[in-house]
């Protein structure tokens, strides 16, 4: 709600749709990703967690951490492989045609936050588990990093256009919404940079970090589906289990050209 207000008053970026279609069909995404979560990953991953903290299973039981610091480096570490897992989602060709969803919206606010195909949430359930067994996620991690995963992916999704030196700091440490602008633009070698969802370390420690691209230079979503007529409600949840285009290529062919550099790739352009 407050962010919602403060897109209104200080936006971002220029919409492109209608702000009202755009949001109804977001949210009809988002019940449906509710009512998969629900239904699907819960009844999995919080058992799961209360087993990795009976049976001491995962990397971080090798050590005595106290308990602070267990649920803290969970919560990292679940950062880090969900940095990893949004590589996947755009290299293996299968997942792509899930993620694209989301990467299809015209335009980008809180909104896009909530748009994931149904599909994507329950493909990444695996993956979700691995996570937890692996690094040794107990129930209170868990929530703590859906908590903060949410109110991460609102924020940068969001279209609020804060003082460009505030995001600076900002984005020292957490992903921005100008930073992860970059991720959704139609260019896609600035698609493929700024993959971190919470901590920005990770696309620092990658080399896939990317703030030299000023949001108004940015056209959000992908070469193939520009034209709203490809990203009505309908189509979008179809679009996974269709024939799929070549998603590079813009109507004309061509790929979009990438924009000219001015300052070193770690530094925020306004
Ligand atoms: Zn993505």
């Amino acid at each position: 709600m407050v962010l919602t207000a403060f897109e209104r008053r200080r936006p971002l970026r220029h919409q492109h749709e209608s702000k009202f279609r755009r949001v109804s069909r977001n949210l009809v995404f988002a019940g449906l990703a509710a009512a998969t979560v629900n239904l699907l990953e819960r009844p999995v991953v919080q058992p799961l967690a209360g087993l990795v903290e009976r049976r001491r299973l995962g990397i971080l039981y090798a050590w005595e951490l106290p308990r602070a610091l267990h649920v803290t480096l969970a919560v990292v570490l679940l950062d880090y492989t969900l940095y990893v897992w949004h590589v996947l989602v755009h290299r293996v060709p299968w997942l792509w045609r899930f993620h694209l969803v989301h990467h299809v919206d015209l335009d980008l606010d809180a909104s896009t936050a909530l748009r994931f195909h149904f599909g994507e949430l329950a493909v990444s359930i695996p993956w979700r588990a691995a996570q937890i067994v692996a690094i040794g996620v107990t129930a209170d991690a868990l929530t703590l990093w859906q908590n903060a995963l949410l109110v991460s992916i609102l924020f940068h999704h969001s279209n609020v256009e804060l003082p460009v030196g505030v995001e600076r700091v900002i984005a020292r440490v957490f992903v921005t919404p100008r930073m992860h602008g970059i991720h959704h633009s139609i260019v896609p070698d600035e698609t493929s940079s700024n993959w971190s969802s919470g901590l920005t370390l990770w696309d620092r420690l990658h080399g896939t970090l990317r703030l030299n691209v000023p949001q108004r230079d940015v056209i959000v979503g992908v070469p193939a589906y520009l034209d709203p007529e490809d990203v009505t409600l309908k189509k979008s949840i179809e679009l996974p289990f269709g024939a799929q285009r070549e998603w590079r290529l813009l109507a004309g062919n061509g790929e979009p050209g990438e924009h000219e550099q001015r300052r070193p790739a770690g530094e925020l352009e306004a």
